[in-house]
């Protein structure tokens, strides 16, 4: 069909950074050659679809131009390296967005041959800071890293994609916990930068009435010194290169290495690469959810506001009143890894406009936008993804009503909400096993039920109910949120309540419910 000819494509921004000539590429190359609308991801990149086979390489060198890139994007290597989206110009965000590029640019391929195919050859790459370099090089540290071109990657890329986050203390809008790498700056009383502590092997991708494949938090691995970071990074992807299975893809992501492992035995391991040991985790505050809503100021005299985009889609009215502002302005943006996007820069002066301008295309958060929005994320599933069970973009706007209404009719109040995630397929894109009330697609119609992740994403959650089908969904809400309602502990979120009352006991309330 017309489908297979079509072809989607990400970009890689880390930090969710895209200068002011990159959107306005972007949306022109949304109109021109795509769907005609963008689409932000979870991973703080742009998605376009819709892109037919004889426009790619226009479409691809076009992005290259306007110094964006599409390389890593996909396949078994260095996915976009997530950071918090804030422009802030405090020094903790602006060390944590740093050490996120210098990571990005660690692990991008060293081959030429992408850049050869969709631009004739033409160098379009960046100076590299002379740390990157040293660190990719420099192979005293520790053992077998290989002499090849691909110092990092060796002959053969990693067994699957590796995904990395870096944030700063309390900051969790990055997801930290659901990465491969997870790194968290930690600063001294006068906010200077003194090193990081390391997490490894989270992953949310599993395969229904497979237990053997599951979603995982990361662990604590160490603390490592600021200026060890990309040689420590480096040790873990070759330990992951090295080690992580490659016989099946279902087994292949490294949390199945450190599961199997056990933590000690993979920082053993890593250290022999990283050529020294790693000290023990600092201790840091509790996690918070971040979505940067509304205006903030930046710490240098300019503004940011962030804008809510109801899964990540960017089209119709919005796009055009956006790019209006973007390019009127000159305005650099960000993207959120919760699929949001922020204006960057905007001078005092502005304000007052912009936020005319937002407000009568409906872009600012109005009052009565349902919290319930705020925090929800859906997957792209059907029609874009082939491995869509069942609808999750589409399906997840009339989901939300409807939790609502349940809300409504047991009592809670209209600025309450539950972080909802849905997905159309167990692979877990949306994250939905980080959510307080999880779906994830397993057939037609149907979901499984997900519940037990907190509002700040620091707990796993757990397989509640199979099956589901999508208008029996009342059926187990409704008592579930009536009991929250009733039973809840002050201030309880009702993660936290599902967690304290047990599955056991809440299935068997939703079996006698009617
Ligand atoms: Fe596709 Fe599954 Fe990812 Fe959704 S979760 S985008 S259906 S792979």
């Amino acid at each position: 069909g017309v489908k297979s000819y079509q072809f989607m494509l990400r970009t890689k921004n880390p930090c969710g950074k895209v200068t002011n000539k990159l959107y306005l590429t972007m949306d022109d190359l949304a109109d021109e050659f795509g769907s005609g609308t963008l689409r932000l991801t979870t991973r703080q990149t742009f998605q376009l679809h819709g892109i037919l086979k004889k426009n790619l390489k226009t479409v691809l060198s076009t992005i290259i131009r306007s110094m964006g890139s599409t390389l890593g994007a996909c396949g078994d290597l260095n996915r976009n390296v997530l950071a918090p989206a804030a422009p802030f110009t405090r020094k903790d965000y602006l060390f944590a967005q740093e050490t996120a590029d210098n990571i990005a640019t660690l692990l991008t391929p060293q081959s030429g041959a992408y850049y050869d195919l969709w631009v004739d050859g033409e160098k379009f790459m960046s100076a590299e800071p002379p740390e990157v370099v040293t660190a990719r090089n420099d192979n005293s540290h520790g053992t077998n890293f290989p002499d090849s071109p691909e110092p990092i990657y060796g002959t053969q890329f990693l067994p699957r994609k590796f995904k990395i986050a870096v944030t700063v203390p309390t900051d969790n809008s990055v997801d930290i916990l659901t990465n491969d790498i997870g790194v968290v700056l930690v600063s001294d009383a006068d906010g200077e930068p003194q090193g990081f502590n390391i997490y490894v092997g989270g992953g949310m991708g599993r395969t229904h009435r497979v237990e053997t494949t599951f979603p995982c938090l990361a662990k604590p691995l160490g603390y490592v010194p600021k200026e060890d970071i990309l040689y420590a990074v480096k040790a873990i992807v070759v330990v992951q290169r090295e080690h992580g299975r490659r016989d099946e893809r279902r087994y292949s992501r490294m949390k199945y290495l450190v599961n199997e492992w056990g933590i000690e035995k993979f920082r053993s391991v890593t250290e022999e690469y990283y050529g020294k040991k790693f000290e023990p985790f600092k201790e840091l505050p509790e996690w918070e959810f971040e979505s940067y809503l509304g205006w903030h100021e930046q710490g240098d005299g300019a503004m940011f506001c962030g804008l809510h985009v109801d899964n990540g889609r960017i089209g119709g009215k919005m796009k055009k009143t956006l790019r209006e502002i973007i390019e009127k302005y000159n305005l650099s943006v960000r993207i959120t890894p919760n699929q949001n996007l922020i204006l960057c820069d905007i001078r005092q002066t502005w304000r007052r406009p912009i936020t005319t301008a937002l407000a009568q295309a409906g872009l600012l958060l109005p009052r009565y936008v349902d919290p319930l929005n705020i925090t929800a994320m859906a997957c792209p599933a059907l029609p874009l993804c082939p491995l869509a069970i069942t609808e999750a973009e589409r399906g997840i706007p009339d989901i939300l009503k409807r939790v609502r209404a349940v809300f409504d009719k047991v009592g809670l109040k209209f600025k309450e909400s539950v972080v909802i995630r849905v997905t159309g397929c167990p692979n877990g894109c949306a994250r939905p096993y980080m959510a307080e009330l999880g779906l994830v697609g397993d057939g037609p119609n149907s979901y499984q039920i997900w519940l037990g992740g907190t509002p700040n994403q620091t707990k796993l959650a757990r397989t509640f109910m199979n099956k589901v089908k999508v208008h029996d969904l009342e059926k187990v809400l409704e008592p579930l949120f009536y009991n929250w309602k009733r039973k809840r502990l002050q201030g309880e979120s009702f993660g936290d309540f599902t967690n304290r009352i047990g599955f056991e006991k809440l299935q068997s309330i939703v079996e006698k419910w009617e």
